[in-house]
């Protein structure tokens, strides 16, 4: 039992890592902080098992793709440095530097010890919140003026006709590849199936129901800019949505290295509408969707009503939730469940927009 604090953070994975090395940066004293994790002490822990799964080489993400408080220095800066070259610096600039995933996974173990994570993570599943008028209470754990929930992703997602199949693997679950195989999805995690099981000698069969678009990050540029974020935040719910849905749609990037091993995998790779047959079939679908499929954001809208439009928890831009934030107290989201707010929200910018959103309003209640 921690008996509350001040600050409390609900899931110790990349989001909420980011949010303690924000707010220790931001000058919140480490002991004020709780971290609550079901899982343990490494922030990367889910998200190395799912990469290592579909055998990730490359981040998707860009030199800002880290942990760290600010945007500046990126692991560009940190591979030009280390590696005495200009390269990644150059790549950076033509927004085609991608670290690989060790420099990325080196970068949080660095940033783990230097900032006393361990120290401030609670090895606990948190059941409950509790709204009170000074905070809210996270089981028996105590009371806390202020929490970030960053429970991750929910369950991962199989689709209902493939759920009870032996042949059937979840892509970000470990696995082997077949000889004869079909890949479900056409997103990122499919088209790293495709690279992966075609340089394995296997045959390919992509199973997808639309096609995929050609995109460099999971969600245009420009909703990431301060501009399509300002626009994005006057839009109103129905149109939220309906842009929030469009970013379902399965996207991986553009560009010859993967082109290349589809060209030449020739007829050991096609396309299909439905599996038909092969040995093995890998789930590419993701994880399940919106706040309903996360046990823990499912009991506080049960239970405590914030307002939310289809899968999403409405948020205020700082991805507080209004209803259950004022001058006493902060209730925000961050990870996938904090879309309402930023549209990129899973991912590792939109860890960083969440962790400042809730350092902020943790500021302001202090400076009352
Ligand atoms: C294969 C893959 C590759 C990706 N590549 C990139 C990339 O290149 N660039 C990029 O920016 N993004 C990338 N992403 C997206 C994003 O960075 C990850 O999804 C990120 O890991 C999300 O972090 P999270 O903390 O929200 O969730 P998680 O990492 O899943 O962590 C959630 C944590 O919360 C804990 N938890 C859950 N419920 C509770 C509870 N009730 N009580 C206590 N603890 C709880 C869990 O144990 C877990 O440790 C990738 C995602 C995947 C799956």
């Amino acid at each position: 039992m921690s008996g509350g604090s001040e600050c409390a953070v609900v899931g110790g994975g990349l989001a909420g890592f980011t949010a303690y090395a924000t707010l220790i940066h931001g000058g919140i004293p480490p002991d004020e902080i709780t971290v609550f994790d079901a899982t343990g002490a490494d922030p990367a822990q889910a998200w190395r098992r799912r990469a290592n799964a579909i055998r990730q080489r490359r981040m998707r993400s860009e030199s800002n793709g880290h942990c760290l408080p600010t945007s500046f220095p990126g692991l560009a800066l940190r591979s030009a440095w280390r590696g005495h070259s200009v390269w990644p610096l150059v790549e950076s600039v033509c927004d085609r530097y991608h670290p690989t995933v060790e420099e990325f996974l080196e970068h949080v173990d660095e940033l783990r010890s230097r900032i006393g994570w361990e120290a401030a993570v609670v090895r606990t599943r948190v059941e409950r919140i509790g709204v009170r008028p000074d905070g809210f209470s996270l089981d028996e754990h105590g009371t806390f003026r202020h929490v970030l929930l960053a429970p991750g992703p929910a369950a991962v997602n199989v689709p209902e006709e493939l759920a009870g199949d032996p042949r059937t693997v979840h892509a970000y679950e470990p696995h082997e590849y077949a000889h004869d195989l079909a890949v479900v999805g056409a997103g990122m995690a499919a088209a790293t199936e495709w690279r992966n099981a075609l340089a394995a000698g296997a045959r390919v069969t992509s199973v997808r129901r639309r096609e995929p678009l050609r995109r460099p990050l999971s969600v245009p540029r420009p909703l990431l800019s301060r501009r399509g974020l300002r626009a994005f935040h006057a839009t109103r719910p129905l149109e939220r949505a309906a842009i929030l849905e469009t970013l379902l749609a399965p996207s991986y990037p553009p560009g010859r290295e993967w082109d290349e091993p589809l060209q030449c995998g020739g007829a050991r790779f096609r396309v299909e509408a439905e599996v038909n047959g092969e040995a093995q079939i890998i789930c590419a679908t993701g994880f399940r969707r919106g706040f309903g499929a996360q046990p823990l954001l499912a009991q506080l809208v049960a239970e405590h009503g914030p307002e939310t439009h289809g899968d999403w928890i409405v948020l205020a831009p700082d991805s507080t939730v209004p209803a259950l934030t004022n001058d006493e107290r902060t209730l925000a989201l961050a990870g996938v469940a904090a879309q309402w707010a930023y549209p990129a929200a899973d991912t590792l910018a939109g860890a960083k927009y969440a962790a400042h959103g809730f350092l902020r309003a943790v500021q302001r209640c202090r400076t009352r």
